[in-house]
């Protein structure tokens, strides 16, 4: 117990990661910005809303966006996506399969009954096999894409494994999985994605779900009612 408990005091002591989660919007989207204290890089993950208040939280930490990484094309998400943009200068990285459900934000705002708010380019196809690195050289930490289609067709989640962390989207959730009634869902598909993708990773992984509160896998590996037939 006492060796477990050093080894997760080391494993602190070494992270120079910071790692904010900010709920943002009416539909709470949980916003993660991670910036690495030693060159001042950040990655922002689902900037769906509330930037000034995105904006705050990197003049604290004297942060630079790198990266502007969105999980899928769902207005809570992306909705802010072109003001970070504008404001930072950071590449915008979705997946292509989500581009047409980017092109009809205007329909999801009416949805919602809010604003349409502006779109930006896309510009990394973010897919499999892409990553993005925060850090030094040195000792980099990657954010690995991997596809989880089915809450939308271009669902991804972003593996990180040096921070033990997964940043889920709307494709997993504690106690839930993303919804699929919505255009492009598939239920099927999104079962196979957790299965084929997330499941494979070690139970002591954090997961970041794109609502709510963080969880497991080994947790929803065990309880969540929906993974149970896996
Ligand atoms: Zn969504």
């Amino acid at each position: 117990m006492a060796h477990h408990e050093r080894r997760a005091e080391y494993r602190i002591h070494n992270s120079s990661m910071i790692h904010e989660i900010l709920p943002v919007g009416p539909l709470q989207c949980n916003c993660s910005i991670f910036g690495d204290q030693a060159t001042g890089e950040a990655i922002v993950i689902d900037p769906g809303d509330e930037i000034g208040r995105i904006e705050g939280i990197l003049e604290k930490h004297h942060l630079r966006v790198k990266a502007i990484v969105v999980t899928h094309a769902h207005i809570d998400h992306i909705g802010g996506a072109q003001q970070l943009k504008a404001l930072t200068g950071a590449p915008v990285y979705m997946n292509a399969n989500d581009q047409e459900l980017y092109d009809h934000i205007d329909t999801q705002a009416q949805w919602l009954q809010v604003a349409a708010p502006q779109k930006t380019g896309i510009d990394v196809n973010a897919r499999e096999g892409e990553s993005v690195t925060v850090g030094p050289s040195e000792s980099p930490v990657e954010f690995y894409v991997l596809d989880t289609p089915g809450h939308t067709q271009g669902s991804i989640s972003l593996w990180i494994p040096a921070e033990n962390k997964l940043v889920a989207g709307d494709t997993l959730f504690r106690d839930s999985i993303g919804r699929t009634d919505l255009p492009g869902g598939n239920s099927r598909q999104i079962l196979r994605s957790i299965h084929d993708k997330l499941l494979p990773l070690d139970d002591t992984v954090v997961v970041i779900p794109g609502h709510g509160p963080n969880t497991t896998i080994g947790r929803e590996r065990r309880r969540n009612p929906f993974l149970q037939s896996l």
